[in-house]
């Protein structure tokens, strides 16, 4: 083993140093292969109970009239999800495609949305309208209020309380921190949250954008009493094979209103070819929950083993997970680059390429990413991105297998190493 891994770029000192850290993770990654097993057997469930079989898989094209496999995976969605409908698409290009199908199916002019836990994801400002943008919410007349989260991360309940007022019809809740520096929030969370809306207007409807969290915990928000769960096939329920997609599950009310809204009034969801896309959706969504559990070790590993090489790491080493994205403050421009190179070397495709921060559109400071993915873009395949800025932060995520994402760790390790910008810890 080890012979192979010097012939993948790994030292020996590396290697053992990694094995020393695994050791002390046996407990974690157990838990985290009875969270895989669970959902396994629930979507195992899901499609024997939808009697999933060789006629789903076949290819429409054109209008996609009774596309059987199409309405199928969409009740083991809605089923896996414990909800009572499901819009799952190659025609929703992505996440953020899919979160303003949610979003702009259900506000209508004079409505106003709710983030009740501190600023959206990036993407999301120009969808919201919160930086100036053609067809943004605001543009139809639909307002935007925020609440932030205190500086511990914890909900403010008093600004949330004093946000909500007649207008308000939607919140929409971030599962994940994103790119910001503020906790993931368990399913347990929130549902306390949705429970607090609720509490004080019982009709407004609370969505989850789930990107990134979908299989980390047995319980998903819509078990908790989310009206609406979003998220990208790229991500977590594509299980590394959709080449694209979106989904959103939830009430049936609410989410055939999106199926208007992706497609047309009166149309909904009678149309929309699969492409021949189906066999990657379900074989996929049938892999999430092990490939979710790889990407969940590669971010435990990670956390471990620069922890101890003295890096400060977001979630730390023993924080318990509710995404896959792992954030290692690296403190300078070199080892940034150093820490993409290994991941960039450790690939199954463009392994030669060599990442290097960029001046990428839409963002202030340079960005270095280090991605080679089978389907281009995929953050469920291993990959590390970052803005070129104090703290100097990578955010690392993903693996299509757990070897894949160790392999990766110990290269940009390696990196580090060889660069003179890290010391191993002490056995
Ligand atoms: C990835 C992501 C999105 C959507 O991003 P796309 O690149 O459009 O798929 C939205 N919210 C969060 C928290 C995400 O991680």
């Amino acid at each position: 083993m080890k012979d192979l891994y010097a012939r993948l770029g790994v030292s020996a000192e590396v290697c053992d140093c990694g094995e020393g850290i695994l050791k002390t993770l046996e407990d974690r990654f157990r838990q985290a292969d009875a969270v895989a097993e669970y959902n396994q057997a629930k979507v195992l469930a899901a499609m024997q109970k939808n009697r999933v079989g060789a006629s789903c898989f076949a290819a429409t094209t054109g209008y996609g009239y009774d596309d059987v496999g199409r309405d199928n995976l969409e009740r083991v969605y809605a089923d896996t999800f414990h909800t009572e409908a499901a819009l799952v698409r190659p025609q929703i290009t992505c996440g953020t495609h899919a979160l303003t199908v949610a979003l702009s199916a259900n506000l209508l002019p004079g409505d106003e949305l709710l983030s009740p836990v501190g600023s959206p994801y990036d993407t999301l400002e120009e969808v919201i309208g919160i930086r100036p943008g053609a067809c943004s919410l605001r543009e139809y007349g639909v307002s935007y209020r925020q609440a932030d989260l205190k500086p511990d991360g914890s909900f403010d309940y008093d600004a949330i309380r004093a946000a909500v007022n007649e207008k308000t019809k939607l919140a929409t809740i971030q599962r994940s921190k994103g790119y910001a520096t503020r906790p993931t929030f368990s399913v347990a969370r929130i549902g306390e949250l949705i429970a607090f809306l609720k509490s004080l207007k019982p009709d407004i409807i609370c969505m989850v954008d789930n990107c990134y969290g979908e299989f980390v915990e047995t319980v998903e928000p819509s078990d908790v009493g989310a009206d609406l769960v979003v998220g990208s096939l790229i991500k977590n329920p594509g299980g590394g094979l959709a080449p694209i997609g979106g989904y959103i599950c939830g009430k049936k009310a609410l989410v055939e209103r999106c199926a208007y809204r992706l497609s047309a009034p009166g149309l909904g969801q009678e149309v929309g070819a699969n492409l021949g896309l189906l066999p990657s959706f379900y074989q996929g969504f049938f892999l999430a929950p092990t490939v979710v559990c790889g990407a969940l070790k590669g971010a435990i590993f990670a956390a471990n083993f620069y922890e101890r090489m003295g890096f400060r790491v977001v979630p730390d080493g023993s924080e318990s997970r509710h995404d896959i994205i792992q954030a290692v403050e690296l403190g300078s421009r070199e080892a940034m680059i150093a820490f993409c190179k290994g991941i960039q070397a450790a690939a199954p495709v463009d392994s030669f390429a060599d990442p290097l921060p960029w001046d990428m559109p839409g963002y202030e400071d340079q960005v270095i990413m280090a991605a080679g993915a089978f389907i281009q873009g995929s953050s469920i395949e291993l990959s590390a991105d970052g803005p070129i800025r104090p703290p100097y932060a990578v955010y690392f995520q993903g693996g299509l297998t757990w070897y894949h994402a160790k392999l990766g760790i110990l290269l940009s390790v390696q990196k580090l190493l060889d660069a003179g910008l890290t010391k191993l810890p002490e056995a």
